[in-house]
């Protein structure tokens, strides 16, 4: 049995970064950008009004005051959209809307709110100085500026700014297939009535649903029945089919637990079995031709817990996401927990932030057969290797799950 670090180590070590592919850049969301991406335009590409106003040429108000409120013509009205190519007098303003072109001639915008407004005409009190309510041509983006560095992950923010500049698509990381086996003789699908000795499956239905939240794709094989023959030849046909394969439950020591057996015979390289953590000690990991294997554990607490710890940062890994875990913080333990010496125990628990600090409450059964603890759960208390039973005021990392 190996330790918690020593497991995520060498998963880490099996994994490569993902080739590229162009998409649309709506199905680029929380993506990794795989070019870096410049600027064709300036942006914005004219100067800008900021403002609904008066455009004017600054110099034309040098003698203005209070003493000597002036008066200017209003000669047009520039929309958004519009281009103005008229010279402006002396005496005389444009009537100009947000996001307009400011015309050659002027070069600022008194707001609409600071002049009085008489027969086509404005008048003003105060001097306006240059480059007021102007967003300047190329202020935020120069024709050739790196706008967009490769290896950022693409935000809401990113896909408005793609579009400003013109990228109907770009080269993302892609995202690996993930293949779902559901073992166990005792499962029945969710619309089906429970008899004896049987359970309803609903890992496939939680693992289906962390996978998509992560933004992989999951083609799933559904329930398959412990029988090593039938089992072998699925996971050999999910092997083909996906550059992930995860399966459910059959890693414990029980008589129809055959997942080692069969990745020993078809010559997969088992490089781990067991970890040192609860909930999810038997979790399997194993390659197979560049392909990644996790036989998780059946118990429904236990999936969750291993497709988190293990599974969900070596996706995100290979999708070229360097902040793969989620940020862990200090937890003050509001009630004793129960914790081994020898294994990092994940305990689930409901944090509440009570004066800018974190207290983690319990919410029932550890059990790893527990959904409905989790359920109650928002995040986690990890109790490291060398801590043993845990007590009320004492201070450990935490982390929120889902996330
Ligand atoms: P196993 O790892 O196959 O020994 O399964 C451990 C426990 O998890 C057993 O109580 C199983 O009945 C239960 N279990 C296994 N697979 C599922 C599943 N897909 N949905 C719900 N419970 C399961
Ligand atoms: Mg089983």
């Amino acid at each position: 049995m190996i330790n918690f670090k020593e497991a995520q180590k060498i998963i880490f070590n099996n994994i490569e970064l993902s080739s590229l592919e162009e998409r649309d850049i709506l199905q680029c969301n929380d993506k990794v950008l795989g070019e870096n991406i410049y600027s064709k335009d300036n942006l914005p590409p004219f100067n800008k009004s900021a403002m609904d106003g008066y455009a004017i040429k600054s110099e034309y108000t040098e003698s203005v005051s209070n003493e000597n409120i002036t008066e200017f013509k209003i000669k047009n009205t520039i929309k958004a959209g519009e281009y103005c190519t008229e010279i402006l007098e002396h005496g005389e303003v444009y009537k100009i809307m947000t996001g307009a072109p400011v015309p050659n001639y002027a070069d600022s915008v008194i707001e609409i709110e600071k002049v009085i407004v008489e027969n086509n005409k404005i008048y003003i009190n105060e001097k306006v100085k240059k480059d007021k309510n102007i967003i300047k041509l190329g202020e935020e983006l120069r024709i050739g500026d790196l706008a967009l560095k490769k290896g950022s992950v693409i935000r809401p923010s990113e896909i408005g700014l793609l579009a400003s500049l013109g990228y109907k698509k770009v080269k993302v990381h892609k995202s690996p297939v993930v293949a779902l086996i559901i073992t166990g003789d005792e499962l029945v699908d969710i619309d089906s009535k429970l008899s004896n000795g049987k359970i309803r499956n609903c890992n496939e239905y939680t693992l289906i649903s962390l996978i998509e939240k992560i933004g992989a794709k999951v083609v799933s094989f559904g329930i398959v029945c412990d029988d090593k023959n039938i089992l072998r030849e699925k996971i050999n046909l999910s092997l083909k089919e996906s550059d992930i394969v995860i399966t459910s439950g059959g890693v414990s020591v029980g008589d129809y637990d055959f997942i080692e057996e069969i990745l020993g015979d078809i010559g997969a390289d088992i490089k781990f079995n067991k970890v040192a953590i609860k909930p999810g000690k038997p979790v399997t990991f194993a390659t197979y031709k560049k392909k990644l294997f996790f036989g998780l554990p059946g118990n429904p607490l236990s999936v969750i817990n291993t497709f988190e710890e293990f599974v969900k940062p070596a996706i995100k890994k290979i999708m070229g996401k360097n902040n793969f875990s989620n940020e862990e913080f200090n937890v003050v333990l509001a009630d004793n927990f129960k914790s081994k010496v020898g294994r990092r125990d994940f305990v689930y628990v409901d944090l509440k932030k009570e004066n800018e600090v974190y207290y983690a409450h319990k919410i029932g059964s550890q059990s790893s057969n527990q959904l409905v603890t989790i359920s109650k759960a928002n995040g986690i208390v990890i109790i490291p290797e060398d801590v043993e039973d845990v007590y009320v005021g004492e201070i450990f990392n935490g982390r929120f799950i889902f996330k």
